[in-house]
């Protein structure tokens, strides 16, 4: 019987999981199939409080791990399947393997969603990315495009100006949605050309396979144009990782989990973290405190019960 199990190894659940193994719980935390999380697909994070130099996500992730680890945490490489509610505690179902918790500290985040097109699912990774960081250096000197408007479209859109010729930024408005001072950063870019007013609505192939542009509907005129591309960059925002949990915990209208009251969700002994019950903040460190708020509420249960 594990005292927490912690799913997720982003800001919320490695956070989770060094205040857990600082209580000497002895954590597990079980890494997904995106072990770091969003954080791991971003560049520069300028707004986490202690570093006024920056540091990249993936580094601040590795940092996260290395502390939880110091205290005791213990990762394993496995997806949460399917999960039982229980009176006691809980069980759940990872890499193909039942584990029993007094205690579960969801942080599973949310995964990047698609515009839903023709043969999406082909085209990914073959030209379709929703990860600028990952694949960006691999457009050099060609044409690429963003599709979206906000922060994360900002975001991709100026990383992207470092590799690619131009970046066209699609967006379905006539306005960004992304904070001032981004939308202005990425508008004053030489190399973005916004294209407002417009949304996907299929991708071009190359006979090769690859994604060789896309075409675009003016949303006032409903005019079609293609626009040829190297890459498509996805970043239309995301759709909160709670599959396993339909049906078990109270979610909203998007799937995302609800808190009732900090971070407990409506079984006894389950908290919810980051991301996954949070669609107003979406901030690393917003998902790091209630990370910290999570594992002390844990603490709390599993102190009670005793
Ligand atoms: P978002 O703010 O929800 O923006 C999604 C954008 O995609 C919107 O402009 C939306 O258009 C557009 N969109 C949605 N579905 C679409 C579709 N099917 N086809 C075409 N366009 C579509 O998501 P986000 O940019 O990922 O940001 C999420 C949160 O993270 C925000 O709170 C943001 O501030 C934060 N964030 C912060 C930073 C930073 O501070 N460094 C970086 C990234 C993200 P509409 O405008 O028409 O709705």
């Amino acid at each position: 019987m594990e005292k927490v199990v912690i799913v997720g190894t982003g800001c919320a659940g490695l956070t989770a999981a060094i205040y857990t193994g600082r209580a000497q719980l002895s954590p597990l935390v079980l890494e997904g199939s995106q072990p770091g999380g969003q954080l791991t697909t971003t560049t520069e994070v300028e707004n986490f409080p202690g570093f006024p130099e920056g540091i990249n996500g993936p580094d601040l992730i590795m940092r996260m791990h290395e502390q939880a680890e110091k205290f005791g945490a213990r990762f394993q490489y496995a997806t949460l399947e399917e999960f039982e509610p229980g009176t006691t505690h809980h069980r759940i179902k990872a890499g193909g393997q039942w584990i029993e918790t007094e205690t579960l500290i969801i942080a599973s985040g949310a995964a990047a969603r698609w515009p839903g097109l023709e043969n999406e699912r082909r085209f990914i990774g073959h030209g379709l990315t929703s990860c600028a960081t990952c694949d960006g250096a691999f457009y050099r000197d060609v044409p690429v495009c963003v599709i979206g408007g906000g922060d994360s479209a900002c975001e991709e859109a100026m990383f992207l100006t470092r590799f690619a010729s131009v970046v066209y930024l699609v967006h379905r408005r006539d306005a960004l949605r992304a904070s001032k001072i981004m939308a202005e950063r990425a508008l004053a870019n030489p190399k973005i050309k916004p294209l407002w007013n417009r949304k996907p609505v299929a991708y071009l192939a190359a006979d090769s396979g690859e994604v060789r542009g896309v075409v675009l509907e003016d949303v006032t005129t409903g005019a079609r144009e293609d626009l040829e591309v190297k890459c498509v960059f996805v970043a239309i925002g995301h759709t909160p990782n709670t599959a396993p949990f339909h049906g078990k915990l109270d979610m909203d209208a998007n799937g995302y989990l609800i808190q009732h009251g900090g971070t407990k969700t409506n079984v006894p002994g389950v908290f919810a973290a980051g991301d996954v019950a949070d669609h107003v903040y979406r901030q690393a460190i917003t998902a790091a405190g209630q990370g910290c708020a999570a594992a002390i509420e844990a603490e709390r249960h599993l102190a009670e019960r005793e």
